[in-house]
């Protein structure tokens, strides 16, 4: 179950969803707010949008009012203000989707010269971003695979020094598609350590898509962003593509200044359907949870499994203890390696029928996707290889059907 949790009125963020950052009674009484599908907003009077913008170039929310929906839209808004209090940050910004959000956070908080401290594995779209894109805006880049020991990471955060000042520490927890994690109290002792060598403490930014907002909330383990594609478990219906960061309120400014300048914000009626799903999501990441434990219950004593990377399968002291302390449930998405090679796992992958071939995850449906050749194809050989991603490897995104089915669709396949 996922730990319960008040805001500062006393109600539950599961309560709170349903109605938090709209009054129906500013748009007829509607219970539901309406999608609104404009693109710019009438002032009052010239003094209005001389204002307005004004309060937009300082920053001053409570001076300003809408303008233009690339800067502030309604439904962008109540989507953010929900985000907000979900995630436990002061501020949210939302994007076009889990990409935009990531670029946009990271163009805005790291200069050219600047470092990033990663680690790894990440998910390929964002191990490209910054090891490709991010290279040619001089943005340099080191990296650390195991997120629980504090002398590799030690060792990773004093050659990014050698490079430049670090910036920003990007860590991705549980990881896609392996699961490993991060402790945060341990990256946050490197992210002293190196405020102790340069003059600023690097920014530690998380994507926190795999368990957030219900299973993880980073913000309250020393994280300074917590970073989503909405296009997953918050989403939640596989029908949308959506992004979103959250933290302080200055920090989630300039995030936003730069989606301004960029044009990378969500359009009216995405978010409308980001508001929807937050009002399941606690819901659906419970259920799918629970069936996603029966099924590794089952894969777990598969003669043709080789190994399972569910967090409650990892046999190894510091990450059960660092799961327990910073984790309250271990999500749906996890992988799984066969006894074989990238024919066992086509062949597995071609037998499913109620399982969809598919990337993505966090759906109502179930998933499932050859990694290597799909989601990390863009990844050099020899960092799968060192990541234990290999060619037997699959991962699936465990949704809400019933549990039982599932694992016939699995055991049939998995019958020789
Ligand atoms: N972060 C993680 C962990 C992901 O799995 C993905 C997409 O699969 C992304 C970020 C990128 O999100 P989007 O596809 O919404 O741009």
């Amino acid at each position: 179950m996922a730990k319960a949790r008040k805001s500062d009125t006393g109600l539950h963020p599961e309560t709170l969803m349903m109605s938090h950052g709209y009054d129906p009674f500013l748009s007829e009484g509607a219970v539901k707010p309406p999608v609104f599908l404009t693109s710019t907003f009438a002032f009052k009077n010239a003094e209005d949008g001389a204002a307005f913008f004004s309060a937009m170039r300082e920053k001053d929310a409570k001076q300003g009012g809408l303008i233009y929906s690339r800067f502030n839209h309604p439904n962008l808004q109540i989507a953010e203000e929900r985000l907000a209090l979900y995630e436990q940050g002061e501020a949210a910004a939302v994007f076009s989707s889990g990409m935009s959000a990531i670029a946009t956070t990271i163009i805005s908080l790291v200069g050219s010269g600047e470092v990033i401290l990663r680690s790894q594995p990440l998910y390929g779209g964002t191990e490209t971003l910054i090891t490709n894109s991010l290279q040619s805006l001089g943005i340099k880049t080191a990296s650390f695979v195991d997120g629980l020991d504090i002398d590799s990471m030690h060792s990773a955060a004093t050659e990014a020094m050698t490079l430049g000042p670090v910036a920003m520490i990007f860590v991705e927890t549980p990881s896609n598609p392996t699961n490993t994690l991060i402790d945060f109290e341990l990256i946050n002792r490197i992210a002293d350590q190196i405020a102790a060598q340069q003059s600023k403490r690097p920014l530690i930014v998380c994507d926190n898509t795999l368990l957030g907002p219900v299973f993880q909330s980073p913000l309250v383990h020393g994280v300074d962003i917590s970073l989503y594609s909405l296009t997953k478990y918050i989403g939640g219906h596989s029908d949308l593509v959506a992004g979103a960061a959250i933290g302080r309120k200055d920090l989630i400014d300039s995030v936003r200044s730069a989606r301004s300048a960029f044009g990378t914000h969500l359009d009216p009626h995405s978010c409308w359907m980001i508001g929807r799903s937050l009002e399941t999501v606690a819901l659906r990441m419970e259920r799918a949870t629970e069936n996603a434990r029966k099924v590794a219950r089952y894969l777990a004593s598969h003669p043709r499994i080789k190994k399972l990377h569910h967090p409650e399968y990892v046999d190894n002291a510091h990450y059960r203890a660092t799961y327990e302390k910073q984790c309250s449930g271990p999500g749906s998405t996890f992988s799984f390696e066969l006894v074989g090679a990238r024919d066992t796992a086509f062949e597995f992958l071609n037998k499913l029928n109620v399982f969809k071939l598919a990337v993505s995850l966090g759906g109502t449906e179930s998933l499932i996707c050859h990694p290597r050749s799909t989601t990390h194809s863009a990844v050099s050989a020899t960092l799968l290889d060192g990541l234990e991603i290999s060619e037997a490897l699959v991962r699936t995104s465990i949704g809400i059907e019933h549990a039982d089915d599932l694992i016939a669709d699995l055991d049939h396949a998995l019958r020789d």
